[in-house]
């Protein structure tokens, strides 16, 4: 028998649970765990509320949950419940699938000014992330500025501009629904440091802002390089590219708020007292596929600033980690060093960064498994579970089964408002007693 044990219920962690089944068949028993009470990582507390159907792939967890094999030890935190080196000597492989939690830090000056957020806080917020269910950002000015020209910014410029009507069908949380039905915001400006050519932006989801009620994207023609040089484009560039050449140059005068590219705009610094008042940013050019500063800088009045620039792994304490590259150190999701036993590994957004959509995390779990195939042949007759379970009683640790996950899930879509699949809770204590109901 072979015994794993996988940190982090998202993706990547299903993924390698579900590659593990077919992998071994009945001779396994996965383990996977999470910090939260609830199971599904960036699937609950990442992916936008309104992109139900992307959403809709737990199910397909589910059904990897839901056998024999495999397990989901929720409300347990590798790293402080449990130490890794105690999982690598109770499992014979601990797979570290714990995504990029953090926000790639913004270093200019004024970052930590009140109302300016990184992404994984304020999306966590519209998401019901317990960590951020309490950030309550201040709607009530007219300009939120949103930094970076990828697919997490294009979520934020959006959800800040949609209407009530337009979540419908949404799981979005009451605190972030109410919040900003009453918003002010007239102007978002999407900055990018480079140029159009260089946005990080699916077609599918740069298409939606061109279908918002109430607001509008807007181009300025300038910007937008000689139309013959698209050709040149990966074909999923070109479309994206393409779509921003269809965008007005202007706000229309029908719809009250105006999503603006404002290319060649690198942030120098955010300025306020106290509070975030303004962005100060210096024109860009491009050097080859660099940015590079002009010297010319000009002050955008916001009152929001949402920084979407990317995310960094949590380091655990006593794994090898890649400070510049903000991820563990691995070799092709092999983990060593020297409080490596030579069982442990990491995969998903925890091993390449975070790049891809959900799907990459597919293949990435069966790669995996394959190389815990290699390494641990039959397995070392370690204790697995039942040796986690004896730690868990010693230590008195409540664990969150997946049968208990059922009931939270159930008083969930119990509270959902009308027309949603669920009101989520957004603390962790509610999300337990939920389980007694
Ligand atoms: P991303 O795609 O890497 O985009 C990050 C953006 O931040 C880039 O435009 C980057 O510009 C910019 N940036 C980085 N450092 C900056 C700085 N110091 N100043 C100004 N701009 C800076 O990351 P993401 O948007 O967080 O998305 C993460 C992953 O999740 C991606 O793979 C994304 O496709 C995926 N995702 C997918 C969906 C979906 O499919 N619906 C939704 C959300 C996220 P440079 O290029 O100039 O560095």
């Amino acid at each position: 028998m072979r015994h794993i044990a996988i940190v982090g219920s998202g993706p990547a962690g299903y993924y390698t649970a579900e590659a593990a089944q077919k992998q071994f068949g009945d001779d396994v028993r996965v383990d996977i765990f999470d910090r939260l009470p609830v199971p599904y990582g960036l699937i609950r507390t990442g992916v936008a509320p309104d992109h139900q159907s992307i959403k809709g792939v737990s199910r397909r967890y589910e059904e990897t949950a839901l056998t024999e094999n495999v397990r989901f030890v929720g409300n347990i935190a590798v790293g402080e419940d449990i130490s890794v080196e105690e999982l690598q000597q109770l499992y014979d492989a601990v797979v570290l699938a714990t995504g990029a939690p953090h926000d790639r830090p913004l270093t200019v000056p004024g970052a930590d000014l009140a109302n300016v957020f990184g992404s994984a806080a304020f999306v966590g917020w519209y998401n019901g992330h317990p960590q951020f269910a309490d950030l309550a950002p201040d709607l009530s000015g007219g300009t939120a500025v949103v930094i970076g020209v990828g697919n997490v910014a294009l979520d934020v410029a959006r959800i800040l501009s949609k209407t009530r009507q337009e979540f419908e069908g949404s799981d979005i949380v009451g605190h972030a629904l109410e919040a900003l039905a009453g918003s002010a915001l007239e102007r978002i400006v999407i900055l990018g440091r480079r140029g159009p050519h260089q946005i990080q932006m699916t077609p599918k989801e740069l298409g939606e802002l061109g279908h918002l009620e109430r607001a509008t994207p807007v181009v300025d023609p300038a910007d937008l390089p000689p139309e013959e040089a698209d050709a040149a484009l990966d074909p999923g560039l070109r479309k994206s590219v393409t779509l921003l050449r269809q965008f007005p140059g202007a706000k229309q005068e029908d719809k009250r708020v105006a999503i603006e590219f404002d290319f060649f705009a690198g942030p120098k610094a955010l300025v306020g007292n106290g509070k975030v008042e303004g962005v100060e940013v210096e024109r860009t050019r491009l050097e080859g596929d660099r940015a590079v500063g002009t010297g010319e800088t000009y002050t955008i009045d916001a009152s929001l600033v949402v920084s979407c620039i990317g995310y960094r792994t949590a380091p655990i304490p006593g794994v090898p980690f890649d400070e510049r590259a903000g991820r563990f150190a691995n070799d092709e999701g092999r983990i060593s060093g020297d409080s490596a036993a030579g069982n442990l590994y990491c995969v998903g957004w925890a091993r390449r960064g975070p790049s891809g959509t959900i799907g990459t995390n597919r293949p990435d779990g069966y790669s995996i498994v394959e190389k815990i195939a290699e390494d641990i042949g039959e397995g070392s007759g370690k204790q697995g579970r039942a040796g986690f379970d004896r730690l868990a009683e010693d230590r008195d640790l409540d664990i969150v089964t997946f049968r208990d996950w059922k009931k939270i899930e159930e008083a969930e879509e119990k509270a959902a408002r009308e027309g949603a699949p669920r009101e989520k809770f957004v603390d962790i204590e509610a999300m337990i007693r939920a389980r007694g109901q």
